[in-house]
């Protein structure tokens, strides 16, 4: 079985948020405010994200994603990820702040994780701090170094670039891509802030980083699959590293998206700007069998939207913040 939708994407690509909790309070993610999160009994179980995850192999997905909220806070995350590989997808990550990651790593690598996405925006540690609203900058150096020194190597390091904010360290990104040989990905700010303080001039084009760069040191593209949202580059002069491009809002990627997310309390979403999700763990509650749940993942697929509308005159974020989606 397959998972198509009405304009002929096949999704292969699922993000599953274990958790909406998070150790960190980014502040182009979450709010300064007091905790808003679900209560845990609304939150998936680990027997039914192991139900969903059979099924959804089943229905062709290949490449899952681990993520939150921070995923490495909810107890269980490893052993999850094992059950996970031994149904054998083709491709398991996860996206992580990094803080916990040093300690964790050994039971990550042996659970069968092999790609890891490390967020960091920012290689000075008081901005780091403001960013974060956290002291963690050295033990997410530390979860990085752990990681690359892993079979979790290279990492992905993702930087949300916010103008007026940390976009004067593209370069000093890209020279840590070349210094410790990871994959450096620049991603556009998104209007999917709790503080709705997203404007449209915070974002830094992915072009003008592209061009910053490549004035200092050469790029050459490297070729990418048709559905992966990042345009990657190599370094010219041979240097080790990679810088990757994610540009939702200059360059939307929508027509060739192959992505479904399953949010924490079990809503299905076929795009972040979805103004609407779709409520699985309702039908797992109410005891529905696996076909009935296959039959409602293809109907809700059937109707992904064609593409976001972040460009469009009408454009309303949708009422669900990143760290509820699940990035
Ligand atoms: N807590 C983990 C982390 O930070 O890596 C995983 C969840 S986080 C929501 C996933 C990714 O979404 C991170 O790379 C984060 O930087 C990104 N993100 C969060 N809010 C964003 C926004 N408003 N625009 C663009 N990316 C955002
Ligand atoms: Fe937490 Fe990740 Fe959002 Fe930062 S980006 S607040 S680490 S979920």
């Amino acid at each position: 079985m397959t998972l198509f939708d009405k304009f002929g994407r096949q999704i292969t690509d699922l993000r599953i948020s274990i958790t909406d909790r998070c150790n960190f309070r980014c502040v182009y993610c979450r709010s300064a405010d007091p905790e808003n999160y679900r209560e845990h009994d609304e939150i998936l179980s680990w027997p039914e994200l192991d139900r969903l995850a059979k099924i959804f192999l089943s229905l062709g997905i290949r490449k899952i994603r681990i993520t939150g909220g921070e995923p490495l806070v909810r107890a269980g995350v490893e052993d999850y990820i094992a059950r996970v590989h031994e149904l054998g997808v083709e491709d398991l990550s996860m996206t992580t702040n990094g803080h916990l990651l040093a300690e964790r790593c050994e039971r990550l690598v042996e659970a069968g994780l092999r790609r890891i996405n490390i967020s960091l925006d920012s290689l000075d540690s008081h901005k780091f701090e403001r960013i974060t609203r956290t002291k963690s900058f050295d033990t997410v150096m530390q979860g990085i170094d752990a990681a690359q020194k892993s079979k979790l190597g290279p990492a992905k390091i993702n930087a949300v670039l916010v103008r007026g904010l940390n976009e004067d360290e593209v370069e000093a990104f890209a020279e840590f891509a070349r210094q410790r040989g990871v994959i450096m990905r620049f991603i556009e700010f998104m209007p999917l802030d709790a503080d709705r303080t997203w404007t449209r001039r915070q974002v830094v084009p992915a072009m003008e980083v592209y061009e910053r760069i490549h004035a200092r040191w050469p790029l050459v593209q490297i070729q990418h699959e048709r559905s992966e949202t990042a345009r990657k580059y190599r370094f010219a002069d041979g240097a080790p590293g990679e810088i990757g491009l994610i540009a939702p809002v200059t360059q939307p990627f929508c027509g060739h998206c192959s992505r479904i997310r399953l949010t924490a309390d079990g809503k299905l979403r076929t795009c972040l700007f979805s103004k609407d999700d779709h409520d699985l763990r309702g039908l797992l509650r109410e005891g529905a069998t696996d076909d009935e749940i296959v039959s409602y993942i293809q109907s809700i697929v059937n109707e992904k939207e064609e593409g976001h509308r972040i460009n469009a005159p009408d454009f309303l974020p949708p009422t669900r913040t990143m760290v509820f989606i699940g990035g």
